[in-house]
């Protein structure tokens, strides 16, 4: 009866077979690779169209025709991106959307950086969504970005990833002198304007004046990528932690990696739909950017581009745009945290998500008295629940954290708005925003299972 009666979270190691679980860790080998690449939302959208044209997906421009059976990407400004594939049956049933985010959170610079003080020379930044700063202190660092120079061209910049490139870094206090910073709060000892990237200490030789280094520096960038100073007024570059993803764990259960928020969701939303394209629903997968600065701006999730889409979706095949909105369903594709011991006190253990659990379905995000959050219907994840039975995905529910303690929101609200039914469903992390946080490789298979039943069913 027991059995029957009461519900019991098991882990994927408990209930899955070994097939399952191989295929996890195989899995987990193709998303390393896609992360790798994808250190800033403009690498990201690169790789993942090259994975989309390696699937049969074309470009698609804005009013050119659409037929059942067509598979598209619509690049948005080479930060975010939109795949959709074209189902056999009517377009008024709506189509199947995953949207994910694959921005993450960074250490940016300001548009005047370089500067030289004291004998080093920095440049000046200014941190992009939510970090704990002391984290990104005495780390090595890669430096990742665009420069659009005066005469209108553009350089890509990705330094500090190879072994022979050198890194950049922020300068942390030694603990020899830590006594007055040790008596602050966290929030107190670590003040953003304190984030200053260290890029060189070598005078230039043969000239005059002051700043020296700061002009080797300018002279050295010159030489390599025809840029001067004034061009950092037209750039988008970001330091991001020097490393590529490892497996943690005697075991190589777990990855460690920098960007697992989202890219652990894009790529398996990505391989459903790949996998799935061609089958009887349209399908949607949103690569979104700005997400961790509140989904703003004309790459964000507010930009009205999905509804668009769906506008010309809908009267390419003969349907009525709000007919196919109303009928559409999506997942919101987002981690969100795993319940983490050593931090016990933040979570409340039997609504926290569990490592190695499955993917996590989460009826509602927000903070305080559920403000903020779209909040899915039991209707919505009821069907959810069914189609997840068919394929036998390992699945539980999480909240982020004890209720009061914090909080946090998705792109899931602002889909919502659009007459959508919309739930969030991710892989559980451990260290969320750090530097290097931490996955499972059978949560991240569970979560593009899920996806994928969500394209088939
Ligand atoms: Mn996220
Ligand atoms: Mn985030």
């Amino acid at each position: 009866m027991r059995e029957e009666l009461v519900y019991k979270k098991k882990t994927v190691y408990e209930c899955a077979s070994n097939e399952i679980i191989e295929a996890a860790y195989e899995y987990a080998k193709g998303y390393v690779e896609y992360l790798d690449a994808s250190k800033t939302e403009r690498e990201a959208v690169i790789s993942a169209i090259a994975l989309a044209e390696k699937n049969g997906f074309k470009e698609y421009v804005l009013g050119a025709p659409i037929a059942v059976g067509d598979k598209f990407y619509f690049n948005n400004r080479g930060k975010n991106l939109f795949l959709f594939s074209i189902g056999t049956e009517h377009i008024n049933n709506g189509i199947r959307i995953a949207a994910s985010h694959i921005d993450s959170p960074r250490v940016d610079l300001k548009p005047c950086p370089l500067y030289e003080a004291d004998g080093m020379s920095f440049f000046k930044t200014h941190y992009y969504g939510g970090i704990r700063k002391y984290q990104w202190m005495a780390l090595p660092l890669a430096l990742h970005g665009v420069v659009i120079k005066a005469d209108g061209t553009k350089v890509d910049i990705a330094i500090g990833d190879s072994a022979d490139d050198p890194i950049f870094y922020i300068n942390d206090l030694l603990p020899h002198l830590g006594r007055a910073t040790n008596a602050k709060t966290v929030a107190d000892a670590f003040p953003a304007e304190n984030l200053n990237i260290l890029v060189g200490s070598r005078p230039i030789d043969g000239e005059e004046g002051s700043d020296l280094i700061k002009l080797n520096v300018l002279k050295i960038l010159n030489d390599k990528y025809g840029i001067t100073e004034e061009d950092f007024l037209s750039a988008e570059l970001c330091c991001v932690p020097a490393a590529n993803a490892r497996d943690i764990g005697f075991d190589r259960s777990l990855i460690g990696a920098y960007g697992h928020d989202d890219k652990v969701c894009a790529y398996p939303s990505m391989s459903a739909i790949f996998e799935n394209a061609g089958g009887e629903h349209t399908l949607m997968c949103i690569l979104a950017d700005k997400e961790e600065t509140g989904s703003e701006g004309s790459t964000g999730m507010k930009n009205s581009l999905m509804s668009d889409l769906i506008d010309i979706i809908a009267n390419a095949l003969g349907g009525t745009p709000s007919i196919v909105r109303a009928n559409s369903k999506c997942l919101s594709a987002d981690v969100s945290a795993a319940y983490d011991p050593n931090f016990s006190q933040v979570f409340e253990k039997r609504n926290s998500a569990l490592l190695n659990c499955g993917v996590i379905l989460m009826k509602y995000t927000g903070a305080g008295g559920k403000s903020g959050t779209s909040d899915a219907s039991a209707e919505y994840i009821g069907w959810l629940r069914q189609i997840m039975a068919k394929d036998g995905v390992i699945w539980q529910t999480g909240e982020l954290g004890k209720v009061d303690v914090g909080g946090g929101g998705t792109v899931a609200k602002f889909i919502a708005e659009y007459n959508i039914d919309t739930v969030d469903l991710g892989v559980p992390v451990i260290s969320m925003h750090a530097p290097c946080e931490v996955i499972s490789k059978v949560d991240l298979y569970e979560t593009y299972r899920a996806f994928s039943a969500f394209c088939k069913y």
